[in-house]
């Protein structure tokens, strides 16, 4: 459309627009269309920041982070009192900051944190754990994923807009949330074949700039929705949002395995070489000894510029996790997977338990998964599967594991519903053998089930899906009268129910009578 084209705009067009400014929340009407009702009065004006509240009351000590951290977060107790040392630091220097502004103006060097340490120990779950204890947005990212200019791929601002969106929208709470940045090693300067990477420089570089204090445009060039509200805002006199976000007061962690450093930090200290799990190339239990030993000319030499190692003065290794720890993660830990698993059969009114052998040989096998506490998932879906895809509809009201459940599931689930059937079919038996003994109670006329028959009514509730008693009930309902109009024939007071009768009642009942008139003192089907 040229400015000055006067044509109404289509029925699609004004939707698709209307829809954008929604999305914007921003309010807009195409001349024509009715006002919409708007309320008379406003409802109070909310707090802009309340979370932001977290930060200025801020008051934890490094032991009472340690205490919070410890009910989710088995082992790596280092790591755990170290960090909790480099929180609390560095929100109680925020907090300082929030309440005298000149504080915030002093140099000072920020606790962000480097974390080295195999896959899966915790690293993640530790931060995220923190962040919530905390009350600050968390955004978490893989190095692996930024390119030095941004044109291709992701730009290490874009984790501060993450953040912000985390925050849903809230920059005042955003500036003091904690940035993670997993993979930190595979950016390193230098390629395992020892070759200077360029683009890896380019990053360190790009990330040096957001640890320190820089402001992050919060709109995107390439973000058209943030475009349109940002000029629609303008348009309609309100205050505009925000534009950028200061990185001064977030906290920076970075992680990643270090595949190649224990070896080289064995090197400096000069020893023998270390040994190495042959099975995977795993660091073994030596290499987080090893990691723990690290030093800022360690990590130079691996590929990262001085000044960014600076930026990160803590520094905390991480140890792998041994069976019995991942044993304490099964028992113990709030949050554990195991509990997820009986919550989610729990849900179909199963009761899941395990034996402390099933216990141990998930955790063994965990272990030999090499993956950390993920193992514990891999281990616990593969034997779990079939009977989360079956039980809940096979009436079984419980599932005890052992450690032959672990070993072969799909016997064990055969092994379980064949007996489940079996004891469902006895209850079922009994169920119309109960059925028979009330009727001749209530009618004082004696009717029996033959196997047979029991056979067929138990078949019959199987198919139908409805119960002994009910089938009886429906298939029987006119037996009453019947019998004793035979009875009153012939005198006969004892009548055995067999398979036909409780295949066809009806013809069996009329066949029953007819033959009573006839023949008398034949009561028998
Ligand atoms: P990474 O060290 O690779 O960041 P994560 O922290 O993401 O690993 O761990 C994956 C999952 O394993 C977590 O979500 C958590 O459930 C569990 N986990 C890992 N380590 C521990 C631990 N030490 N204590 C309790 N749970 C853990």
């Amino acid at each position: 459309m040229s400015d000055n084209d006067t044509t109404p705009p289509t029925d699609e067009f004004q939707k698709h627009f209307s829809d954008l400014l929604k999305q914007a929340n921003v309010k807009f009407m195409f001349s024509g269309q009715p006002e919409p009702e708007t309320p008379e009065a406003s409802p109070p004006e909310p707090d802009p920041h309340p979370q932001a509240e977290h930060i200025r009351q801020f008051s934890l000590k490094p032991r009472d982070v340690k205490d919070y951290l410890d009910r989710f977060v088995i082992s790596q107790d280092e790591a755990k009192r170290v960090l909790s040392v480099a929180i609390c630091d560095h929100y109680n220097h925020v907090r300082r900051c929030i309440e005298d502004p000149e504080v915030g103006e002093r140099d000072y060097a920020k606790h962000n944190v480097i974390m080295l340490g195999p896959t899966g120990v915790g690293k993640t779950y530790l931060m995220r754990c923190v962040a919530k204890l905390i009350g600050v947005p968390f955004a978490k990212a893989d190095a692996t994923k930024f390119s030095e200019t941004g044109y291709v791929g992701y730009d290490v601002e874009d984790i501060v807009r993450d953040l912000v969106r985390v925050a849903d929208g809230d920059a005042d709470l955003a500036q003091y949330g904690i940035v993670y940045i997993d993979e930190i090693d595979k950016i390193a300067g230098r390629g395992s074949d020892g070759v200077r990477d360029v683009s890896g420089r380019g990053v360190q570089v790009n990330l040096l700039k957001l640890m320190e204090d820089t402001e992050v445009k919060l709109v995107s060039q390439t973000d058209m929705l943030a475009q349109v509200q940002a000029i629609m805002a303008m348009q309609t006199g309100a205050e505009p949002p925000p534009q950028t976000i200061r990185t001064r007061h977030m906290l920076f962690i970075v992680s990643g395995a270090f595949d190649r450093l224990p070896e080289q930090i064995n090197r400096r200290l000069g020893r023998r070489q270390i040994g190495f799990d042959n099975s995977n190339g795993h660091p073994d239990g030596e290499s987080s000894e090893l990691l723990k030993q690290v030093q800022t000319s360690d990590l130079v030499q691996y590929g990262f510029e001085p000044e960014f190692v600076g930026r990160l003065p803590v520094r905390v290794a991480f140890g792998e996790l041994t069976p019995d720890n991942l044993e304490q993660i099964l028992l113990q830990a709030e949050d554990s997977v195991l509990k997820q698993y009986k919550d989610d059969l729990a849900g179909y009114d199963i009761d899941l338990s395990f034996t402390a052998e099933a216990i141990t040989e998930v955790a063994c096998q965990a272990h030999s998964e090499k993956t950390g506490a993920r193992g514990l998932m891999t281990v616990l879906e593969r034997a779990l599967r079939p009977f989360k895809f079956e039980l809940p509809s096979s009436g079984v009201p419980t599932l005890a594991i052992t450690p032959e459940t672990i070993a072969a599931p799909e016997e064990c689930l055969e092994a379980l519903l064949l007996e489940n059937r079996e004891t469902e079919n006895g209850r079922m038996r009994q169920e119309a053998k109960a059925f028979a003994e009330r009727f001749s109670h209530d009618h004082g006329i004696t009717i029996a089930f033959n196997a047979k028959a029991i056979e067929a009514i138990v078949e019959a509730s199987r198919r139908s899906g409805k119960t002994v008693r009910t089938v009886c009930e429906t298939r029987f309902h006119d037996f009453e009268y019947a019998l004793k109009l035979i009875s009153r024939n012939t005198g006969k007071t004892e009548f055995t129910i067999t398979k036909s009768a409780v295949e066809n009642p009806d013809k069996t009942l009329s066949r029953w009578i007819t033959k009573s008139y006839g023949r008398p003192g034949d009561g028998r089907g």
